[in-house]
């Protein structure tokens, strides 16, 4: 992951507002965006502190809680896997006396927590014991992998012991051993170029067979680049983190190229695509150390940064991405972790400003692009559009972004209008689901959805899906049932069913679910009345075996029976 503390984001949580004043000195003393329950004057909102301290943990940002460590243990311990790539995890007391750093410390974590000591005036407690004694890191330093690991423990017992250890800094490949410890910088970038369709293994095994010719360390490898034309292409895709650049941007490296082909230039206007992203990556002080190594259909190229610090932030653009979350009904404890966690990794929201204030408490300086209901298509060409630019976008749909909302718009525009973005789906709970579970378990058997607007759907196939589903004998939800302008749909709707339904069959009519003026009633088919329908609610109705009852505290619930009665011989 080689960032470092100069760009790494720094995430300080105060878990209440007594602990406020305290994370904006930390934020004036090491900069950072401070995070708080909903309510409190802060610059980032969270629900839950520990999902919250997570997120931003998973996402590699250095977090300072104003907190037990205890507290930050249990937070980030799911997520601890490989300490040379974790994030600095710092907890201070609440009365800024003490600053401990409990992981990452030599990932700028030790660094971090002597700063804020010293602005606050704290005792920094560092535990790694090379740190203690000689106040540098033996095996994690910033933008450089250790080659030997397994030599570490030595060496730092070595040199607690007084004897000498070598320490020595190359791309090369060399062997190191329990007094000698090898460091790669993170100063080489590979630029590859490719055909369409390229087995991604065999880039791979290019790359693998040029850096063993070379005596090339892998790990000094700190980013990979090519041109826009690729960013869907999975033999550069498998790169995590690849950058792209325009045809434009390469040409600006024509004259560094040491093997520029006629070809190449005739085919993409580049005249080579691997040696000017490596080049482009590293930048003007950079070099070429490995010109243009042709594979089967692949070619790569090795550049080298004059300093590590040039690659910390790569040059060109990752992949743009649309990441479709449903956010569920409403209340955010009904939103899955990896929604929460899509919302986070985004840099832009796209949505309905109904939606995206749903989700306001959570912003961590995205940029809200709000739209007002309808027009669908415009607010899903704007989220490719900014994917398309690059950007890390999240549509936010309501419920589950693909029931009647704009996940299959998206593949539609997509299928018709080819483009190299990336897209992603993340379910949400739609509102039949909740609406089942608050009457009881109503979708207990076959079920179906049908949206009563005919805005884009013709009505003749409205009526023959409501007709298949009253013969059918399914219990049917109904979305958009009623707008102002749109009266009559629900009414015709129940008149196919009625021949079809019991008076006694349960009707449940739930608006605003998971939201403060939530409303959930349930009543007999024949009690039905459209005008207690709105465009919030939805509205499902039983299937022939469907039943409503009431329980001891007076409450009714209903449930569709899956067919255990027979089953136990009962009728
Ligand atoms: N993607 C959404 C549905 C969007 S269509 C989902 O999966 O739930 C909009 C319709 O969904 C509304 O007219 C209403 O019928 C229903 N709906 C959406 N959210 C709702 C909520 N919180 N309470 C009740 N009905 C809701």
């Amino acid at each position: 992951m080689g960032a470092d503390m100069n760009t790494r984001p720094v995430s300080i949580f105060a878990l209440g507002p007594s602990s406020l004043p305290l994370a904006e000195k930390v934020k004036a003393a090491v900069g950072g965006v401070v995070h708080a329950p909903a309510g409190l004057a802060a610059d980032g909102h969270f629900g839950k502190a520990t999902l919250a301290i997570a997120h931003a943990f998973d996402a590699g940002h250095a977090v300072i809680g104003i907190c037990s460590s205890g507290i930050l243990i249990r937070a980030v311990a799911p997520s601890l896997r490989n300490k040379a790539e974790e994030p600095p995890v710092i907890a201070v007391s609440e009365d800024g006396a003490t600053v401990v750093p409990l992981t990452g410390g030599h990932r700028g974590g030790n660094d971090l927590a002597r700063k804020l000591a010293s602005a606050l005036s704290a005792h920094a407690a560092i535990t790694t014991a090379s740190d203690v004694m000689f106040g540098e890191a033996l095996d994690e330093p910033q933008d450089a992998v250790l080659a030997n690991p397994q030599d570490h423990k030595a060496a730092a017992a070595a040199r607690l012991r007084g004897e000498e250890v070598r320490t020595e800094t190359t791309i090369r490949v060399v062997s190191g051993g329990p007094r000698h410890l090898v460091y790669h910088p993170k100063v080489l970038a590979v630029g590859i170029g490719c055909e369409r369709g390229t087995d991604p293994d065999d880039v791979r095994q290019l790359l693998t067979r040029t850096l063993e010719q070379h005596g090339i360390a892998p790990g000094s490898i700190a980013a990979y680049g090519s041109i826009d034309l690729k960013e869907d292409e999975p033999a550069i895709t498998q790169f995590p983190q690849a950058r792209f650049f325009t045809a434009e941007e390469l040409r600006a490296e024509k004259d560094r190229l040491a093997s520029p082909s006629a070809v190449v230039e005739q085919e993409v206007g580049v005249p080579g695509v691997a040696e000017a992203a490596a080049l482009a990556l590293v930048g003007r002080n950079g070099t070429l150390i490995v010109p243009k190594v042709k594979g089967k259909r692949a070619t790569i190229a090795i550049a080298q940064a004059a300093q590590a610090a040039d690659l910390r932030q790569p040059a060109g653009r990752p992949r743009g991405c649309v990441a479709l979350v449903g956010i569920g009904p409403g209340d955010s404890s009904l939103m899955t972790p990896q929604v929460d966690f899509e919302l986070w990794k985004a840099s832009e929201w796209v949505g309905y400003s109904l939606y995206l204030d749903l989700v306001e408490h959570r912003r961590n300086g995205q940029t809200r692009h709000d739209f007002p209901l309808g027009d669908e298509e415009k607010r899903c060409r704007h989220a490719i559009e900014l994917a398309r630019q690059g950007k890390q976008v999240a549509l936010v749909c309501s419920g589950d972004p693909a029931v009647f909302a704009m996940a299959a718009l998206v593949y539609e525009l997509i299928d018709r209008e080819p483009c190299r973005i990336a897209v992603t789906v993340h379910p949400g709970v739609s509102a039949f689901q909740m609406a089942s579970a608050r009457a009881g378990a109503l979708i207990g058997h076959d079920f179906c959805c049908i949206s009563l607007s005919d805005l884009l759907t013709p009505w003749e196939t409205i009526v023959q899906r409501v007709t298949a589903a009253a013969t059918g004998d399914f219990v049917v939800s109904f979305y958009n049932p009623r707008s102002l302008k749109r009266t009559d749909q629900i009414v015709k709707a129940f008149d196919i069913l009625r021949p079809h339904r019991k008076p006694e069959t349960p009707v449940v009519l739930a608006s605003n679910l998971g939201r403060p003026t939530e409303k959930v009633r349930i009543l007999r088919f024949d009690e039905f009345r459209a005008e207690d329908v709105d465009m919030l609610t939805i509205v499902m109705v039983g299937s022939s075996q469907s039943r409503a009852f009431v329980r001891g505290d007076g409450q009714t619930s209903a449930y569709t029976p899956r067919g255990y009665a027979r089953k136990m011989g009962l009728t």
